[in-house]
């Protein structure tokens, strides 16, 4: 998922570099800062359904301990890489710190297409890699959860296979787990949910009414269909969505029902219900468009919700958004942010608008932990408080250092996780 601006971890290090300047950060801080502290590199092996062994690569890397264990999520993807997996895990560090629950970050990935395995296979690979990094994860060490291509059975898998092998039950050792297996209420919908909170929480400020705003959505997984869903449910148009294979476009801009788009691709369900083979282009009641088109079609809010550098030099000046809502990780790369900023276009980051996630996996870890089990509202009103006072520190740090709200969600999570470190005695 690299591209020519940039590895994902340059793009990473160059917004560190950027926010370490604004507030004049200590040089050692920033050093430690620059580089994990541990970064595990495994080889998976999988027989395979005609008997065949198969070695897959699998990353683990846990960036910073100083304000608790380390959380993040397990990809499974084709393009997995080191870069990309640090980069992610940095990303979480300064996401949790943004929300201010105590985790440092972590991510983890598998390169594999897991669509081109069995049930079997994608089964085994998850325990595998769980047998992998078990000596080095725990729910008081390091907590992994879904992320691309990764879902709530795959998480049921990993608990087990973690349960096993530590001799007792230990549904906290990872979240996003089934709710039968200790999955929390609301955690299915959470990012979506909570970059909701945060968009709806920016248009109250600005006096943007939902009604009368339109979004464009890219990426229709976990995370661009929940958000569409609940985004379509509070009054705002979603006028086109996409996937990996091409988006559709809505010409007459009056809002598509995410609900009825989800149905049409359910219907072609492959790999014992994991994935879904279909995709949005199934729906042909509206103009197909690619990716590229779709992210440079005139909208108010443009949500990238698919995968890192989507937005880039190549196309920043193509963009046509009045706000970019991240809910995807590193979306954009530092010379697009550079370009859309100059360009007046808001870019609400990822490490704020995509944090609601993180934040009910919080709340599954602490049910696990206590053996509770709490209520769908419950679970929604503590994650409106975190991400509100997330959205208000980052506004109010941008505000005082007068720079982009990313660079203000940094400082925000950078003083926190300084403060740790200097409080623990570096
Ligand atoms: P997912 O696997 O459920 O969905 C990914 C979606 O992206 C699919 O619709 C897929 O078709 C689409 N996609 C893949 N490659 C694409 C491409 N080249 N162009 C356009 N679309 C493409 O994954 P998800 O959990 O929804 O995660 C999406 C993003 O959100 C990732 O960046 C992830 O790191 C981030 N994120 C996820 C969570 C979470 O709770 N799942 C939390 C925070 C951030």
């Amino acid at each position: 998922m690299s591209t020519k601006n940039g590895n994902p971890f340059t793009n990473a290090m160059r917004q560190l570099d950027k926010a370490a300047k604004a507030m004049n950060l200590e040089p050692h801080f920033k050093e430690v800062l620059e580089s994990p502290r541990r970064i595990i590199d495994v080889s998976v092996p999988v027989t395979m359904e005609k008997k065949t062994k198969k070695i897959f690569r699998g990353y683990r890397v846990q960036y910073n301990f100083s304000r608790g264990p380390v959380k993040g999520g397990i990809r499974f993807h084709p393009s997995v890489n080191l870069s990309e997996v640090k980069a992610l895990a940095f990303w979480m560090m300064i996401k949790c710190a943004v929300v201010g629950i105590p985790y440092g970050g972590a991510k983890g990935g598998v390169a594999v297409d897991p669509k081109k395995l069995s049930g079997t296979e994608l089964e085994k690979l998850s325990r595998r890699f769980i047998q992998a990094l078990k000596p080095n994860i725990g729910p008081n060490e390091d907590i992994p959860a879904p992320d691309v291509n990764t879902n709530a059975a795959i998480m049921g898998w990993m608990a087990d296979e973690y349960s096993k092998l530590a001799g007792q039950y230990s549904p906290a050792i990872v979240t996003g787990k089934p709710l039968d297996f200790g999955g929390s209420e609301g955690r299915e919908e959470a990012t979506g949910r909570g970059g909701l909170m945060v968009l709806d929480a920016y248009c109250k400020i600005h006096k943007m009414n939902p009604k009368k705003t339109t979004v464009v959505v890219q990426g229709f997984g976990n995370v661009g269909y929940n958000f569409s869903r609940l985004a379509h449910k509070a009054g705002y148009k979603i006028i086109a969505v996409s996937e990996a294979a091409g988006g559709i476009f809505d010409k007459r801009r009056e809002g598509m029902d995410p609900d009825h788009i989800q149905k049409t691709k359910k219907a072609r369900w492959t790999i014992d219900g994991v994935y879904c083979r279909g995709s949005v282009c199934d729906e042909k009641n509206y103009k197909f468009v690619t990716n590229k088109q779709l992210l440079e079609l005139p909208c108010d809010v443009l949500v990238p919700a698919a995968i890192e550098n989507q937005i880039t030099s190549a196309n920043a000046s193509r963009i046509r958004a009045k706000v970019v809502l991240e809910l995807a990780n590193g979306p954009t790369s530092a010379d697009a942010d550079e370009k859309l900023n100059k360009r007046g276009i808001v870019i609400i980051p990822d490490v704020l608008a995509n944090a609601g996630g993180v934040t009910v996996s919080y709340f599954e870890w602490l049910q696990n932990l206590h053996n509770e089990y709490w209520p769908v509202e419950q679970v929604n009103e503590k994650l409106a408080y975190y991400m509100t006072r997330a959205f208000n520190g980052t506004f109010e740090q941008a505000r005082l250092f007068k720079t982009d709200l990313r660079i203000g969600a940094f400082i925000l999570a950078l003083t926190r996780i300084t403060g740790a470190m200097r409080a623990r005695g570096y």
